[in-house]
Order: C-alpha cells, then sequence, then structure tokens
C-alpha cells in the first residue's frame, strides 16, 4: 500500500484499498500477459482479430481475482484492514463501453477465448465516455455523461510507444498506375490495453482500446502566441473521436462522427494487425493463415474497403490476390435483421470522409455484380437487390452487403435468427453462396454470469458436482441426479431467497419501495425497446391490479414486477414507456387494498454491475419480444443460468433453451414466427382485440384515459393509439390473451414451491450449451480455424 498507491495504510480510504488490491493483480496480469504474448510470437500463432465498436466489461476486479487466484488472499487482506472484499470491488466503476447485448457478447468472447487459450485479440474504442448513466426524475430518464475514467483506472496498459496515424478526407491522386490518397485530416490511435485473463490457464487475451490524440503539431502556432483556447478547441476536433460511445441500440446513428469512429478504430487495429504480421512472416502473401479478423457485426465494415487499400496501395499486391486475401481473412456476425438497424452510409459522406473507401468500394461492388450477373443474366431485380450501393432515392452504402462480399463466413447469433437470415435480409447472397452462411448460438460465461454473481449456487454446485462446472458447464447437467432429493431443492430453495433479499435490499436502496423476498419475482431486464416489449408485461400488471382490486379476498400469488433498461436519448416511445412503469408503480405501490400482493419497481441505471444482482435473484425471467425480432438474447440465458424460470415468445434463443430444458419447464406463449408473418400478411386487425377483449379494453382505457396520469390524462394517449389505431406493429394485442394466461401458469406453479425448485433446477441443469465457451469453441473450429497455441 505504503509503496504502490502512496496512502498511509492505517488512513487508507476504501479506494485506496481497491487501488492496491489492483496492483497486486496487475503485476501478475503484466506477466502473463508478456509471456503470452512472447510465446505466440515464438510460435508463429494464428490469431483472431475481434473488431468490434463495443465492449461491455463491467467491473474487472472480482473476475481478475478470480481468475489469478487471489480472491481469498485479498479478503483476508482486506479484513487486516478493517475491510471486506465486496465493499472495496463496489469502488470499481463499470466499463461500460457498450450499450447492451451486442457490448457484452464481445466482453464474454474475450473471456472464453482467454479461458480456451486462443491467441487473441480484441479490438475497440477507449471511450472517454461510455454508456450514458441513467437517473430517474419525476418517473422520466434523465441521462448523465459516464465519466468513468476521472479517477483513472488501474486496469489499463498505456502502450505509449504504439500509436499509428489514421487518415481522414482529401482527394485521390492516379498517377500513371499509382493510387495516391491526398488525405486532408490525420489523427494519432494510441494504444491502451486491457488484460483479459483465461480461467484455469496463465494465458490471456488482450483488450486493446484506441484513444484518439491531435498529432503534436496541431496548430502550435495559436499555442506559441498565448491562444490556448484555439490550440485546445483545435485539438478537441481531433480528440472528439474517442470521446463518446454513440448511446443508440438497434436504430441507425447517421452521423459523420460515427463514420470517423468506425474508420478510426479499423484503421489503428490493421495497422497493428499488420506490423505484428510482417514483424513474424515478412510477407502479406499469408496474411490469410495467420490472422482471422471477425467483424462484429457491420460496424467495422469498412475493414474490408481498409485492408484492400493497404495491401493493393501501400503494398502494390495486385487487385485479385487482395480481393482473395480478404475473403479467407473476414468472417462477420449480424447483430438484427431489423430494417431500421441495417446500416449504411450516404455515398456523398464516404465521399468526403473516405474517398479512396469509395473508389475500392465501387470496385468490389462492379467486380461483384459481374460475377453475380454471369450466374444469373438478365435478372435486373437481382442485381439491385444484391449491390453494394442503394440506389433508392439518396445513393447509400450498404455495409452489411459489403461484409457478406468480402467474407468467407456470415454467421446469425441463434438457429432462429440464422434461418430467417438466410430466408429475407441475405436471401439473395444465399442463392450465391449458401455455404457461406451458418449458426453460432450466442452464449455467456459461467465464471461472471454464475461463479462471481451467485456465490451461494457456485458453492451448492461445487459441493455436488465438484468445481469443473466453471470450465466444462456441461457438468450442470448431472444435477438431474440431485433433483428427486428433496434436501438439496430445499438448499436451493434457501439460496434463491438469499438472493432476492439482496435484491430486495437492492430495490430498497435505489427506488425506496420496500418488497417481500417471499413474493415471486418476476423480472424484465434489458434495452428499453418497442419491440421487446416491456409494454406488454405493462399491460398484464395492469391486469392484475385490476383483477385483485375486483377480488381482493382471492389466493393471489404475491408478485413483484421488476425492470430496468436504458433507453436511448433521442428514443420518444421508450421513454414513454420508462415514466408509465414509473406512473403504474406509484399508483399500485401505494394503494392500501393491494399491499404485498403487487408491486412494480423500476431499477434505475441498468448495467453489467446491476445485472450480477439481479440475475441470481429472479424467479421468473420475461423474454417477450415479438417473435422473429430478437436475434438471440442472452438475459435470458444468465436468468435460467441462475434458476429463473422463462415466460417468453417462441423467439431467438428462447427456443434453444426450450430444448435444452424441456417443455414443462418452461411458459412459452403467443404466436411464432411463422404465425406473425401470416398474421401481418393477412391484414392484422388490432381493434378487433382491443373491441373483443373487456379486460384489454379496459387496460389500455385506464392507459390510455389517465388513471395513473391524473395530472396529465393524455400522456399515454399516443402510446395507446399506436396500438389500437396505429396499427401495433409489435402485435402486442395479439398475444396479450395467451400471455395472461400463461402467466395464471406461473401462479399456479409458484403455489408449489417444491415443485417450482424443481424446474428451477431443471434449468440450471439445462444450460451447459449456454456457455460462451461452447460457442468460441465452435467459431474456433468452423469460422476462424484457431486452436489454443501448444505451449
Ligand atoms: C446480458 C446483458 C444485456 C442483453 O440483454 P438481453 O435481454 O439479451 O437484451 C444487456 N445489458 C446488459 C448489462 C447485460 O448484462
Amino acid at each position: 500500500m505504503l509503496h504502490t498507491v502512496g496512502a498511509d495504510p492505517a488512513h487508507a480510504s476504501r479506494s485506496d484499498m481497491m487501488l492496491a488490491v489492483a496492483q497486486v493483480a496487475r503485476a501478475q496480469l503484466s506477466e502473463r500477459w508478456v509471456h503470452t504474448q512472447r510465446e505466440e510470437a515464438r510460435h508463429k500463432a494464428r490469431r483472431v482479430v475481434y473488431l468490434s465498436m463495443e465492449f461491455l466489461m463491467g467491473r474487472t476486479m472480482s473476475n481478475a481475482l478470480a481468475a489469478l487466484n487471489l480472491t481469498e488472499g485479498a479478503a483476508a487482506g482486506a479484513l487486516q484492514h478493517a475491510q471486506n472484499l465486496e465493499d472495496l470491488t463496489n469502488c470499481e466503476p463499470d466499463a461500460a463501453l457498450g450499450n447492451g447485448g451486442l457490448g457484452r457478447l464481445a466482453a464474454c468472447f474475450l473471456d472464453s477465448m482467454a479461458t480456451l487459450g486462443l491467441p487473441s485479440f480484441g479490438y475497440g474504442i477507449r471511450y472517454e465516455y461510455g454508456m450514458f448513466a441513467q437517473d430517474i426524475q419525476n418517473g422520466c430518464q434523465v441521462e448523465y455523461p459516464d465519466s468513468w475514467l476521472k479517477d483513472g483506472t488501474p486496469w489499463e496498459f498505456p502502450r505509449a510507444e504504439l500509436t499509428y496515424p489514421v487518415r481522414f478526407g482529401g482527394w485521390v491522386a492516379h498517377e500513371d498506375g499509382k493510387v495516391i490518397w491526398k488525405h486532408a485530416g490525420e489523427v494519432a490511435a494510441k494504444a491502451y490495453d486491457m488484460v483479459v485473463p483465461g480461467h484455469g490457464t496463465h494465458k490471456v487475451s488482450t483488450l486493446r482500446l484506441w484513444k484518439a490524440v491531435a498529432p503534436d503539431h496541431i496548430d502550435l502556432g495559436a499555442f506559441n502566441t498565448g491562444d490556448y483556447a484555439r490550440a485546445a478547441s483545435a485539438k478537441n476536433e481531433y480528440e472528439n473521436i474517442s470521446w463518446v460511445l454513440y448511446p443508440n441500440d438497434s436504430t441507425l446513428a447517421g452521423r459523420e462522427l460515427r463514420l470517423k469512429q468506425e474508420y478510426f478504430f479499423v484503421a489503428a487495429s490493421m495497422q497493428d494487425l499488420i506490423k505484428r504480421h510482417l514483424h513474424e512472416h515478412h510477407t502479406l502473401d499469408n496474411l490469410a493463415e495467420h490472422v482471422a479478423i471477425h467483424l462484429n457485426d457491420t460496424h467495422p465494415a469498412i475493414g474490408v474497403a481498409e485492408l484492400m487499400r493497404i495491401l493493393c496501395d501501400e503494398h502494390s499486391m495486385h487487385w485479385d490476390r487482395a480481393w482473395a486475401l480478404c475473403g479467407s481473412t473476414f468472417s462477420y456476425t449480424n447483430h438484427t435483421l431489423m430494417p431500421e438497424a441495417l446500416e449504411s452510409w450516404p455515398v456523398s459522406l464516404v465521399q468526403h470522409v473516405l474517398p479512396r473507401h469509395l473508389e475500392i468500394i465501387f470496385r468490389i461492388n462492379k467486380e461483384f455484380l459481374d460475377q453475380a450477373a454471369r450466374l444469373c443474366p438478365g435478372d435486373h431485380d437481382f442485381l439491385k437487390r444484391l449491390s453494394l450501393i442503394d440506389e433508392t432515392g439518396e445513393r447509400r452504402v450498404r455495409m452489411a452487403h459489403l461484409c457478406v462480399v468480402g467474407s468467407h463466413r456470415i454467421n446469425g447469433v441463434s438457429a432462429l435468427h440464422s434461418d430467417l437470415l438466410v430466408h429475407t435480409i441475405f436471401a439473395d447472397f444465399a442463392k450465391l453462396w449458401p455455404h457461406r452462411f451458418t449458426n453460432m448460438t450466442n452464449g455467456v460465461t459461467p465464471r461472471r454470469w454464475l461463479a462471481q454473481s451467485n456465490p451461494g449456487l457456485s458453492r451448492l454446485l461445487d459441493v455436488s458436482l465438484g468445481p469443473d462446472w466453471r470450465l466444462d458447464l456441461d457438468q450442470l447437467k448431472r444435477l438431474k441426479e440431485h433433483q428427486g432429493d428433496a434436501a438439496f431443492r430445499a438448499q436451493f430453495r434457501a439460496i434463491k431467497r438469499e438472493n432476492k433479499v439482496r435484491l430486495a435490499k437492492l430495490i430498497q436502496q435505489t427506488t425506496g419501495v420496500v418488497v417481500s423476498p417471499d413474493s415471486l419475482f418476476d423480472v424484465q431486464v434489458k434495452r428499453i425497446h418497442e419491440y421487446k416489449r416491456q409494454l406488454l408485461n405493462l399491460l398484464h400488471v395492469v391486469t392484475r391490479y385490476k383483477a385483485i382490486l375486483a377480488d381482493p379476498q382471492a389466493a393471489w400469488v404475491p408478485r413483484t414486477v421488476i425492470f430496468a433498461g436504458k433507453a436511448a436519448s433521442s428514443y420518444v416511445s421508450a421513454k414513454s414507456i420508462i415514466r408509465l412503469i414509473h406512473d403504474v408503480g406509484l399508483t399500485i405501490n401505494n394503494d392500501p387494498r393491494i399491499g404485498d400482493k403487487l408491486k412494480l419497481v423500476f431499477i434505475p441505471n441498468y448495467g453489467v454491475s446491476l445485472a450480477e444482482i439481479i440475475m441470481p435473484g429472479a424467479d421468473l425471467s420475461e423474454q417477450i419480444s415479438t417473435a422473429g425480432t430478437e436475434a438471440s438474447g442472452t438475459g435470458n440465458m444468465k436468468l435460467a443460468l441462475n434458476g429463473a424460470l422463462t415466460i417468453g415468445t417462441d423467439d431467438g434463443a428462447n427456443i434453444e433453451i426450450r430444448q435444452q430444458v424441456g417443455d414443462e419447464n418452461i411458459f412459452i406463449f403467443g404466436l411464432n414466427t411463422a404465425e406473425v408473418r401470416h398474421l401481418r400478411i393477412t391484414g392484422y386487425q388490432p381493434l378487433n382485440h382491443y373491441e373483443n377483449n373487456p379486460t384489454l379494453k379496459a387496460v389500455l382505457d385506464a392507459i390510455g384515459e389517465g388513471e395513473f396520469s391524473p395530472d396529465e390524462p393524455g400522456r399515454y394517449s399516443a402510446l395507446v393509439n399506436s396500438l389500437v389505431w396505429g396499427g401495433d406493429h409489435y402485435l402486442l394485442l395479439a398475444d396479450y390473451a395467451s400471455y395472461v394466461a400463461t402467466q395464471a401458469q406461473v401462479d399456479d406453479l409458484y403455489r408449489q414451491p417444491d415443485q417450482w425448485s424443481q424446474r428451477a433446477i431443471a434449468n440450471v441443469a439445462g444450460m451447459g450449451v449456454f456457455s460462451s465457451d461452447r460457442t468460441i469453441g465452435e467459431y474456433a473450429r468452423q469460422i476462424w480455424h484457431v486452436g489454443p497455441a501448444a505451449y
């Protein structure tokens, strides 16, 4: 402490203590990192490069201590200074460099790549401000900047020697066969590493994040003449590239700065991997043999054009050879089918920011369309649909098409999603290249989402199964042997109750609402989005509220309905849903006729660390997206892994969860994907549901006419009208009756605690395949062709 933190141990604060513990871990991480790099270089290992705009890492300390086998030592050390380790870990801010599932998936993947010993780098942006912090004021979401770096972080390793120039703008000169990009601006990308330790191995993975820094020469003139304000503003113009994460989820941010961010981190990462490759192999001819570059969604798609530019313009490689090399290097994961989320950039903007890349994209497109025309001569519509350029209206570059054309493998993230990909948005490409399309069902790391977040259940698993489940989650299957043991079920139930007590405390601290751990904890936590249908959940809550009032003496199963999640700052209806949750909550929670029979809470500022407390305390997991809209979901996996039963639609990975746990251990309701499609084609009439279902009508009228917002009765009329009169795009009214009936089945089962526990145990037992180790193993074998380095 004295030596590393500069604090007197006798007067050390909690955060001093936290830093002291972090320094010990950091030293060992550093050693492991150096060793891993040295060995991988010595073996000229084939590596994975995972390009992602987002890494939703959460806290580092507990995970690092567990991986380094330092948890017990650190806890004992903390106790000597009258601190407990949990309080210390809670001092650390989350690294929230992502919006939701996509960013969290990247974080789980790094953990699994390290644990499986795959030589690997994650590359992204070191945002100064990550995902905004959410506060609730008068029921409304208010956003605050997330200055996670304000006190510095002990977990990053700045690499002062590693900076690369990234160029923008200008024009392209073609001089006797040579292409020269006469760029207009340049910014430096500076590397900061986070070391991701593997579990049960000394191998580590590297998360290398780039910070934008103005080149040294920037406006030295202004600085020298004492005009510091001008010097600073010139500097800011460059450095704003890595300032802030775009707080969007499933909608396109159409901003020049966003395009610059994408190119910025891709260009720096490419230079880094090429430097490493040339250092080991002295030629780029064999690049594809030694590196697999993965595109996490289309955000890094420009990498395809960038690699072509480097190979052709900077290394004089012949176009055809370069293109073949590209095709065997890249692979791409699609994360959404929703048209509004498919990234496309105006041609004029790409021309302005990346003129050479636009030329390259046009050439890729021309050669691709020529090839496609040879296969399907005369079919102009087909070619128009395939084109990398959308010619309807303002011409735009379709980034997903660039990814598909430039990759040898394209995958979806659940069986259903991958199937829909080849039948909907990529149907034309699948006709050309059926073998390129495959599925990689998502997973989550059992280290964070069970071992770290649920110590109680982990201890029970250790006693019943031994400790190997952490590295081999299929071991959970063996829980079936214990399911019939009443004493085991009682222990399981006691653990769940402890976790609910912990969650109830958090709810009281953050919302002021007192909830009973004996009530059924009904949890929907995820980004707030219309397709995820938090509003359908709320319709059920209001239905239940009215039913309790109508028959207060009935044997109601007490429920606590728990929401958490952020809405994109510009997403008006999502924010309105947050407000409605609060308005309904105020009414219900303060209605003396209701008491403990029903509570409704919204826990503010959802993020990884909050999820680690919520998941273990859940009884019921709400996964109720309109069938065909949720690509996979990973929240569904975390909740089931912690013993929650799912109520959900036949969507995303819910389908595979159902297969694993069995029909009797999950509550599936509503229309399936085929029925949704059919209903939309034949003409969906939400008004019919409204008029023919008096319960539904009463609920919608109550909300729409201001029963929960008496101070402003029209507050939710737009929201309700969008359902009844506005087409109800996500089919809430169509699924309402089935949902409410299924919730009654949930109650029936919860009345039999021992039955409920048995099913909950079956859920945990079935979750083995949803380890991200299984997912990464599949990527490694089937897409990347990398294996653990042999040392
Ligand atoms: C797992 C996770 C998500 C993804 O949740 P879904 O329910 O799959 O949308 C989002 N945010 C955080 C913080 C998570 O941990």
